[in-house]
């Protein structure tokens, strides 16, 4: 292959410009106009979700999470050592205190039967990340939450177009938070939504979206005029991003086709590394299914791993590791006392990211593994 493969390169659909300009030219421009409206019923219809709201980013629904969990200094919120850090800060920004869990031997997912133990009377809230699209256990951790009385944040930053049981992932705990970053499979450059299930925060969540305001009521002629009535923040996006963000919706079905298939042509051809006992191929639970959001695999060890990430940028492949366990970053080491988190670590030290977006050629992806079975037969 005489050019590089990157590691991601976002796909246009070819409406995002003509979106823009429809947006532009209505001259109303901020937030909450007619694309974002269009967005919200496609994840409301769509997803079942119960209410959508358009956020700026995943970090930004996240820290809408958590406002509207009340949470306070010393409270305390569990939630898998193996995420981004949006995960952690936003509830870091209350005052409350993380509760890293670990993940599951076979998967990088929090483990649910790790939870229980971690529940204190300062329990607030427990945090799913679904990670590469994938599902947790919902039906065990909703159990966990109605037996303890403790809501449920799904991070679904990665998870659009995922189901547990046949039901989409967001619709599922209290609330919920997307990401529209360009390495999601439906971006907006940068996005977020908060998926709202539990209605008693339908209120709350519009007021402190529009910087502490009820101006979404009074738009709607609910009260005849609006003023600050709770703490918030500007957490919504301009008509532009939502417009990029609808043309993107609007080819869900044939961009999740496309990576479906590059996904499942990887497996096939890496099926016999695993066989072989070189790696570990990503693993679906019969109670989830594949949005194809990521393809991973697991090498032995941090050496294996380093020397395949190597090899593949030698023949102008960029692949790459993931998360740092949060529990061993350098702003929390000092901060954390709970148990060794061994899996998280785990995936720290093996899991490696191949290339995989849209534009992918067949030929690039069997050119990528076959470097990949290269480097496991040397
Ligand atoms: C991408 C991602 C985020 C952050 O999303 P932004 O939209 O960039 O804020 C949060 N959590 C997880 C699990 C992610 O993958």
């Amino acid at each position: 292959m005489a050019h590089k493969i990157g590691f991601n390169k976002p796909y246009l659909t070819g409406k995002e410009t003509e979106y823009i300009r429809q947006a532009v030219e209505t001259r109303k421009i901020s937030g909450d106009g007619k694309f974002t409206k269009l967005c919200h019923q496609f994840f409301e219809s769509r997803f079942g979700i119960k209410k959508a709201l358009l956020t700026s980013s995943c970090t930004d629904a996240l820290e809408m999470a958590a406002i509207l969990l009340d949470l306070k200094e010393g409270d305390e919120v569990i939630m898998p050592s193996f995420t981004f850090v949006s995960t952690a800060n936003a509830f870091i920004l209350r005052g409350a205190h993380v509760v890293f869990a670990d993940s599951e031997s076979n998967h990088p997912n929090l483990d649910i039967q790790k939870i229980e133990a971690l529940i204190t009377p300062r329990t607030k809230a427990i945090v799913v990340v679904h990670y590469a699209g994938v599902s947790c256990d919902m039906d065990a951790v909703m159990k966990l939450s109605e037996k303890h009385g403790i809501p449920v944040v799904e991070d679904a930053a990665q998870a659009i177009d995922a189901y547990y049981k046949g039901k989409a992932l967001g619709s599922i705990g209290s609330l919920s938070a997307f990401s529209f970053h360009e390495t999601k499979n439906i971006m907006s450059g940068e996005g977020g939504l908060l998926g709202i299930n539990d209605p008693r925060f339908f209120n709350r969540a519009e007021i402190i979206r529009e910087k502490g305001t009820n101006r979404s009521s009074f738009f709607r002629g609910e009260v005849d005029k609006y003023g600050w009535v709770d703490i918030g923040s500007s957490f919504l996006p301009s008509e532009i991003t939502a417009a990029f963000l609808y043309a993107q919706l609007e080819n869900l079905d044939e961009i999740q086709k496309k990576r479906v298939y590059i996904w499942k042509l990887y497996h096939e051809m890496l099926k016999p590394l695993e066989s072989k006992g070189k790696v570990k191929l990503p693993v679906i639970p019969d109670f989830g299914s594949n949005n194809a959001h990521m393809f991973y695999l697991v090498c032995k060890d941090l050496d294996s791993r380093s020397g395949l990430i190597a090899h593949l940028n030698t023949h102008g492949i960029n692949a790459v590791f993931h998360y740092i366990s949060l529990h061993k970053s350098p702003f929390y080491q000092n901060k954390y006392k709970g148990n060794p988190l061994p899996h998280s670590d785990f995936y720290t030290d093996t899991l490696v990211r191949l290339p995989l977006y849209y534009e992918l050629k067949d030929e690039e992806v069997k050119y990528v593994a076959e470097k990949v079975i290269q480097f496991f037969s040397a």
